[in-house]
């Protein structure tokens, strides 16, 4: 087979830059890369071919050699050493591709036989304001992944144990060589008789068919702190899914939802309400109650209060998360107008209104009445 040129192979022009270069090589990489087609005796020529290509026209110096004199020019003494005593030498970029093509799709593929950590696990837990607020013990239903009693976590059947893989001598992965013009490559790959496990179970456990692990339902308390707010997340460690090989548990986070109140309202540490009060009470001030996060308050109005004035119950209000204090709780009272009136209360009313005058209007209100009166008496 004669060989085709290295530009045609990373489809690039004979003055492509380096980034350019570059680029093509990992997107092509990327394409036929062997873990990408497993199996795939054709991507797999197409991956050396490409791999090659790159190692000579990355190089300044090897580059200048081939385009000089082509196939040949790259063949000769320079070249041992080149990628060096195994592994990629300094195949640049190569762990890039690596890092963000494989870091999420293919994680699970990259196994190792050293212990591995169990997987986080999500729940959901629903809390009622006052819950949120002083805090609460509550359970929350999980599925996880636990160690399985019968095998103790091997995977192989009572009285059996894992045997030491033949392929890859235990270490799960298998080193592939490779001869090229410039010398022995040699790249690592997964074990494929044990999936890169480092052993081989002959006698399955049955109960989880060999996987050291089985699905569990299990119920755990979760304790949330008093002044949690919607949308915190609480971290229950190791109380994921269990270890592989010795490996740590993984932990569970409870993420909380806090549902809305009938009439408080949450800012901050502070519990904020609208509270009606009468046409009476807001003229003659006194004592009003007030549902309170800690029941029936009793609060204070002066004689004279307007609509929309906020009041402050100290201490009323949520407690800090971090502390022993508390928020306050805001008041804003509503005067509400009566309706539905008898005569005989409307009678009452016109004689009441008959009295009231202009020093009857307090602070702001007065400005506003007394611009409205001159505007129309001009
Ligand atoms: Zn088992
Ligand atoms: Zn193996």
């Amino acid at each position: 087979m004669s060989k085709r040129d290295y530009y045609d192979i990373l489809g690039v022009s004979k003055g492509a830059s380096k980034e350019e270069i570059k680029k093509a090589y990992r997107s092509l990489a990327r394409k036929y890369h062997p873990d990408v087609n497993q199996g795939d005796k054709n991507a797999e020529e197409k991956f050396k071919e490409v791999k090659e290509a790159y190692e000579v026209l990355s190089d300044d110096n090897l580059r200048a050699r081939y385009d000089q004199f082509g196939h040949e020019g790259v063949k000769s003494e320079g070249f041992e050493g080149f990628g060096g005593a195994g592994g990629f030498g300094d195949f640049g970029g190569f762990g890039d591709i690596f890092d963000v093509f494989f870091g999420d799709q293919f994680g699970q593929r990259r196994r190792s036989n050293g212990p591995e950590q169990g997987e986080d696990i999500r729940a959901e837990l629903e809390l009622t304001f006052e819950e949120a607020a002083f805090g609460v013990e509550k359970e929350v239903k999980i599925n996880r992944k636990e160690k399985c009693r019968v095998c103790s976590g091997t995977g192989a059947s009572p009285g059996s144990s894992p045997k030491t893989c033949p392929s890859c001598h235990g270490s799960g992965q298998i080193k592939v060589s490779q001869r090229t013009p410039f010398g022995q490559f040699q790249s690592i790959r997964t074990c494929s008789q044990c999936s890169g496990a480092g052993t081989i179970i002959s006698d399955p456990c049955q109960t989880c068919q060999g996987k050291g692990r089985v699905n569990k339902r299990r119920t755990i308390k979760v304790k949330v702190p008093a002044g949690v707010e919607d949308g915190m997340r609480l971290r229950v460690a190791a109380e994921g899914g269990s270890g592989l090989r010795g490996g740590l548990p993984g932990d569970l986070y409870v993420f909380l939802n806090v549902k809305p109140h009938e009439i408080f309202e949450r800012q901050g540490n502070n519990v904020f309400c609208e509270c009606p009060i009468s046409f009476a009470q807001a003229a003659l001030g006194g004592e009003i109650e007030v549902p309170s996060l800690d029941g029936k308050v009793k609060m204070k109005i002066p004689e004279g209060t307007q609509t929309d004035t906020v009041f402050r119950l100290r201490g009323h209000g949520i407690p800090h998360l971090k502390g022993s204090s508390r928020g306050d709780q805001l008041v804003k009272v509503k005067v509400v107008v009566p309706t539905g009136l008898t005569e005989e209360q409307k009678e009452l009313l016109r004689q009441f209104d008959d009295t009231v005058d202009d020093t009857n209007v307090a602070g702001k209100e007065k400005g506003f009445f007394k611009r409205v009166k001159d505007a129309f008496m001009a």
